[in-house]
């Protein structure tokens, strides 16, 4: 794997001793540029592995020591944060939910100050391109020079391909806001399932990414946290090994890179198409209840005025927006029409 792309792997958390060394030894071997392990583990539910905490900085010390690679850590308050840079861990990532708030943000950007620290920010839970910046500029105004961001998709309802949606977009109108600001991608939060790293890790170095951060773990059945996406690092190096790296930096202009934000931009489409077929669904049901017709011309007027305005605002063709509008509206009415029929016991 060609330098230019960092990879960050490790396993999703420190649980013991030995298991963070021989999974940091056998990664050692693949040529990493830094080892991960998170020790305090924001769960989403109570009664789940909460991570093994502050005793876990003295195996990520080991690590360094042993292997010579850099370590990181997630650290979501100032307290995680003090504690991580005296034991000397060599980058801290925000978590997704931790980015999400920005009372917990600024703490730890006022925590940060006059700390030289190597950051990375992983994007919110929620796809909100506004809090991902507000994160990032927080830190930045706090001094902090070396950050990065990491896309780790975005959690939806229901049940998907993926474990959080990529939303492309949303990367990359950071990536238009914030030119220098390198990108990660975490492919391993994003699919949730080992087959899925492969593809879109290949994705996001068709955009230029700047990197990866996949989880790693010796024995993944016997993982405490994120079982079911973590991988080993044999098969983390035959994935590395397949990658393309898509080596003209220079040429990011290129037809291929703008093919491939096509692309991506195209998926997003499609995510937001169905989320919005799934509520149209809905809606049948909710008609079909409360025995109301599914055709409501004046909304149906009212929608297609409205997003011709807002189209045209965003410098697209309002005729354009106006046609496109009944196609998603003609398709809506056939899925309202077609939603199974409500029992009315
Ligand atoms: C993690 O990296 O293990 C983690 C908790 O990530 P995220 O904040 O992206 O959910
Ligand atoms: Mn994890």
């Amino acid at each position: 794997m060609e330098s230019r792309i960092k990879i960050i792997a490790g396993p999703c958390s420190a649980e013991t001793r030995d298991q963070v060394l021989e999974t940091a030894r056998a990664l050692a071997k693949t040529g990493i540029y830094a080892f991960r392990a998170g020790l305090w583990k924001p769960r989403t539910r109570p009664g789940m592995f909460e991570g093994v905490g502050s005793k876990g900085l003295e195996w990520l010390q080991e690590v360094k020591r042993e292997t010579g690679l850099k370590v990181c850590c997630e650290v979501a308050t100032p307290e995680h944060l003090h504690q991580a840079l005296e034991a000397g861990v060599d980058i801290l990532w925000i978590g997704a939910r931790t980015t999400a708030d920005p009372f917990a943000v600024q703490a730890l950007a006022d925590a940060v100050k006059g700390e030289y620290i190597s950051l990375l920010i992983k994007n919110p839970v929620n796809p909100d391109v506004e809090l991902w910046a507000g994160a990032l500029e927080r830190f930045m105004n706090a001094g902090v020079k070396d950050i990065s961001l990491v896309h780790r998709g975005f959690s939806s309802y229901g049940n998907q391909i993926y474990r959080n949606l990529p939303l492309w977009h949303i990367p990359i109108e950071m990536k238009r806001r914030f030119p220098d600001i390198p990108m990660l991608c975490d492919p391993s939060h994003m699919g949730g399932k080992p087959q899925l790293l492969a593809p879109i890790s290949q994705q996001a170095l068709d955009l230029m990414y700047d990197g990866l951060m996949i989880e790693c773990h010796i024995n993944p059945d016997q993982a405490l946290s994120d079982k079911a996406q973590q991988i080993t690092p044999i098969q983390l190096e035959k994935i590395l090994s397949h990658l393309t790296v898509r080596e003209n930096v220079q040429d990011q202009q290129s037809l291929e890179s703008f093919r491939s934000q096509i692309d991506s931009l195209d998926e997003s489409l499609f995510q937001i198409l169905s989320r919005r077929m799934e509520i149209s669904r809905q809606i049948g049901h909710y008609k079909q209840q409360h025995n109301m017709p599914v055709l409501q011309s004046k909304r149906y007027s009212e929608i297609v005025e409205n997003r011709s305005d807002l189209a045209e605002s965003m410098g697209l063709d309002r005729d354009f927006a106006k046609s496109l509008m009944e196609i998603i509206h003609k398709e809506s009415v056939k899925v309202q029409l077609d939603s199974p029929q409500v029992s009315a016991t």
